[in-house]
């Protein structure tokens, strides 16, 4: 099964906690394998990974920082993976993505924060836009993944959750891990349970 990995370039701490909390958030959420913040450390982010993959689950997605943005395109193509770099210039998303899906290759999925460095563009084995006009990393790289996934990342639940969502029309239901077994089985039946049960 291919992986997908996240890598967020050009952090700032302080100014950019907020978003690049929501990149993560959301490569978690819509079916990524980890998340690489690169060049810098910021415990902020390191607090929200663990809090939220202790609460929700996801104790196995990777999480790691402050390693090198550059070095990762590189040992990442070195050892056979794919790199997507995200940005509005490069190739519209419907005329590449089945041929990405095709590879079966693992994916390392680049998002910028202000100017990406032309080492990215570069290096990158697909420059792909999310249309063409600018917006923002949260928004491109849940969309990638979402045609990525064809839409079933939506249905994705992790076996170590403590805690899991009954859907409700009004309000809010939540169930704890006590009563997960039986929801387990479920989303095992529908295929749609993150370790393929
Ligand atoms: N001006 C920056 C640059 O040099 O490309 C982009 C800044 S934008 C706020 C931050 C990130 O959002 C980009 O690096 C890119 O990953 C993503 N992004 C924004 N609009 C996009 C689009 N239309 N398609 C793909 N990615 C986009």
């Amino acid at each position: 099964m291919t992986k997908i990995y996240v890598l967020r370039i050009g952090h700032r701490p302080g100014r950019d906690k907020r978003i690049t909390t929501h990149v993560f958030l959301v490569a978690r959420a819509f079916g990524a394998h980890g998340f690489i913040l690169g060049d810098t450390i910021d415990e902020k982010i390191a607090e929200t990974y663990r809090k939220i993959t202790d609460r929700w689950g996801g104790r196995r997605f990777f999480f790691t920082m402050g390693v090198s943005s550059r070095k990762t395109v590189e040992n990442w193509k070195r050892d056979g993976g794919v790199v997507v770099h995200l940005t509005m210039y490069g190739i519209h998303i419907d005329d590449v993505i089945n041929e990405i899906r095709g590879l079966g290759k693992d994916i390392l999925v680049v998002v910028g924060a202000e100017k990406v460095p032309r080492f990215f563009y570069e290096n990158a084995d697909y420059n792909i836009a999310i249309g063409h006009q600018p917006h923002s990393e949260v928004a491109a790289l849940a969309i990638f993944l979402d045609r990525f996934y064809q839409g079933k990342e939506l249905y994705l639940t992790y076996p170590d959750a403590k805690i899991l969502i009954i859907p409700s029309a009004k309000g809010k239901k939540v169930i704890t891990v006590a009563n997960k077994e039986k929801a387990d089985k479920d989303h095992c039946r529908q295929g749609t349970n993150r370790d393929g049960c």
